[in-house]
């Protein structure tokens, strides 16, 4: 793929007669091809410049002014998208299910020889996929991963994929960053769909704390509920308590990240002892700061709603 060769780690239902040792993949379209030759030629008239949708978020450029549906033109090609520190160029783009299904087919095809969870590779009509790509020069938008929503809006995200060789650069956490920014957007509380991997579960775990914590700590010492910890981190019912209960803050026995609120959205109370409507307050804000530089990686990138240019295309599931 591109120039990386990369070992894959589960099955995937590409057709019978592509299911060999090596499989040759166009980072830009993902197409499957048998021989390198076959590569070659592809790559060589392949034009697709971007994912095939709108750039939704750029970072560390020029702010979006507007969609860019169209390819970029010659004037904004260059330097206009390196960012001035020289630190990575990045965008978002939406594309549409149901509009570009042969892209989101290679894109879940390729995704599934690296999650063992994942089932959906050929229905992708009613989802819509969140696709990261690095910006430079010399090589245009390459992608770095994606995250897939299904319609109507049922989850916070459907499935998530940092390409291997693109993984230790922390894309997963901005991924989840932005997921969580699209549902703030729309004011939707939600969770991602399960079963989560293990590693995905420890990925949201830490982004729910911090992002926890960040308002326990903005809330200090009047405190905040849960039923408002919900309501403006976008995070369902059950996540939040699940990190309360790590902290600490609650002491109900009955929690379970997989198995309370399994539907999300709702965040009144329920029979588990713990009161939506109650302050929750931390005593010690420095431990608070603690959870918060724990859970900060240096190379994390802080999504900021400004550089979003985003029209919800999803019906509203929750919206209040
Ligand atoms: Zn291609």
């Amino acid at each position: 793929m591109g120039r990386y060769e990369v070992d894959t780690w589960y099955y995937s239902p590409y057709p019978a007669e592509y299911q060999s040792s090596s499989l040759y993949v166009c980072e830009r379209c993902f197409k499957y091809m048998k021989t390198r030759d076959a590569l070659h030629a592809h790559c060589a008239v392949c034009n697709l410049w971007h994912p095939p949708g709108d750039e939704i978020y750029r970072h560390n450029t020029e702010p979006l002014v507007a969609s860019t549906t169209n390819p970029p033109t010659a004037t904004t090609s260059s330097e206009s998208y390196l960012a001035p520190d020289g630190r990575r160029a990045l965008s978002l783009f939406e594309v549409n299910g149901k509009k570009n299904p042969v892209y989101c087919q290679n894109i879940c095809l390729l995704a599934k020889l690296f999650l063992d969870h994942k089932t959906l590779c050929y229905d992708v009509a009613s989802f819509y996929f969140y696709v990261l790509c690095e910006f430079d020069v010399a090589s245009g938008y390459r992608v770095f991963g994606y995250f897939s929503k299904e319609s109507p809006n049922t989850h916070t995200m459907s499935c998530l994929l940092v390409l291997p060789q693109h993984q230790k650069k922390r894309y997963g956490r901005l991924l989840i960053s932005l997921a969580y920014l699209l549902a703030r957007k729309t004011r939707f509380i939600g969770t991602p769909e399960r079963p989560l991997s293990d590693l995905g579960y420890v990925s949201f775990l830490s982004y729910w704390t911090k992002a926890v914590c960040e308002e326990l700590q903005a809330t200090h010492p009047k405190g905040i509920t849960i039923h408002d910890l919900c309501h403006r981190t976008c995070i369902r019912r059950g996540d939040v308590l699940v990190v309360l209960r790590n902290l600490g803050l609650v002491t109900a026995s009955a929690i379970d990240a997989h198995d309370v609120c399994v539907n999300g959205g709702a965040t009144e109370a329920k029979n588990d002892g713990v009161n939506d409507r109650d302050l929750i307050a931390a005593k010690d804000v420095s431990l608070l700061r603690h959870h918060i530089e724990q859970h900060t990686h240096p190379l994390d990138i802080e999504v900021d709603v400004q550089n979003l240019r985003w029209r919800c295309a999803l019906p509203p599931h929750n919206l209040r």
